[in-house]
């Protein structure tokens, strides 16, 4: 099981469309993937037609801990599973503040999922913060894409995302690897995002190797600016099922074949012999 959590503190660049249309893509390819939503805002949840009232359980019920995981995701189709959140998530990271076990929940949830149920692909889409609910993320996962704008600022902004992950590093788990970067909101053929993606595979050819982003992967695939891909959440579809030919479609495809071809290097050996 790949468990993948999407990150960056900045809003607007592009998580949720990625978490989104990512695991749709997966979905597609056959794999059996669950998102999580992490952020109260639940633009995941309603990207993927669900938005959780009152009564609908929703992640904020694991992090009270009165329901397992197991009771909160529901099916959206085909392979495709959603653990969904909505606005009462926003009390969890007060209600933590006290709590010995607040970094660890969802990790404990997902070990306990994993005894009942199989996911090729656990995917992790956070709240544009680096609060108790993203650390939560870092603290499940083995993997963190970041998705990036390509902008002047968007180096800064990632030394304090990459420190932020060598401390939950160190501190809680040390599988943790940032794996993938990803252009979003490409702007083709302007000189600064051609600067600004040079810089980065620079910065990250230059990384340290004991830092957990030495093997980070600059995606190929660049998702370009696409009017579809914003006009689809509110129709509760991924790019997929709402414009199928539209270049976001062929671009979210494309890094979902991406990230199915690092499989093998982030397997454990042992569940590739078995
Ligand atoms: P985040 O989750 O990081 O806040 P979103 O994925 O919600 O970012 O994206 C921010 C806004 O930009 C949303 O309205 C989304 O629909 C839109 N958007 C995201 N990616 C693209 C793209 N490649 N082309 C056009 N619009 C996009
Ligand atoms: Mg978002």
């Amino acid at each position: 099981m790949r468990t993948i959590t999407v990150m960056n503190q900045k809003g607007g660049v592009g998580k949720t469309t990625t978490s989104v249309n990512l695991s749709a893509g997966l979905a597609a390819r056959g794999k059996r993937v669950l998102v999580l939503d992490l952020d109260p805002q639940g633009h995941a949840s309603i990207h993927l037609g669900v938005e959780a009232d009152g009564n609908m359980p929703t992640v904020y019920d694991v992090f009270a801990q009165r329901k397992n995981m197991q009771a909160v995701r529901q099916l959206v189709s085909k392979n495709l599973w959603l653990a969904p959140s909505n606005i009462d998530l926003a009390a969890a990271e007060m209600e933590l503040v006290d709590s010995p076990v607040r970094e660890v929940i969802l990790r404990e949830a997902l070990k306990e999922l994993a005894q009942t149920e199989t996911y090729d692909y656990v995917v992790m889409d956070c709240p544009p913060s680096l609060g108790v609910l993203t650390i939560n993320a870092l603290t499940a996962a083995k993997e963190v894409f970041i998705p990036v704008q390509p902008h002047f600022f968007a180096l800064q902004g990632l030394s304090k995302l990459f420190s932020t992950t060598a401390l939950v590093s160190r501190r809680l788990n040390r599988e943790l690897r940032v794996s993938g970067i990803i252009f979003c909101l490409y702007e083709t053929g302007t000189r600064l995002a051609n600067d600004v993606c040079d810089d980065l595979g620079d910065f990250l050819s230059r990384s340290e190797s004991d830092t957990p982003w030495a093997d980070a992967k600059l995606f190929k695939t660049r998702i370009r600016r696409n009017i579809k891909l914003a006009e689809s959440p509110s129709f509760g579809q991924s790019i997929f099922d709402y414009a199928p030919k539209c270049p976001g479609a062929a671009d979210y495809l494309g890094l979902v074949d991406e990230v199915i071809a690092m499989e093998e290097s982030v397997i454990e050996p042992q569940l590739v012999a078995a």
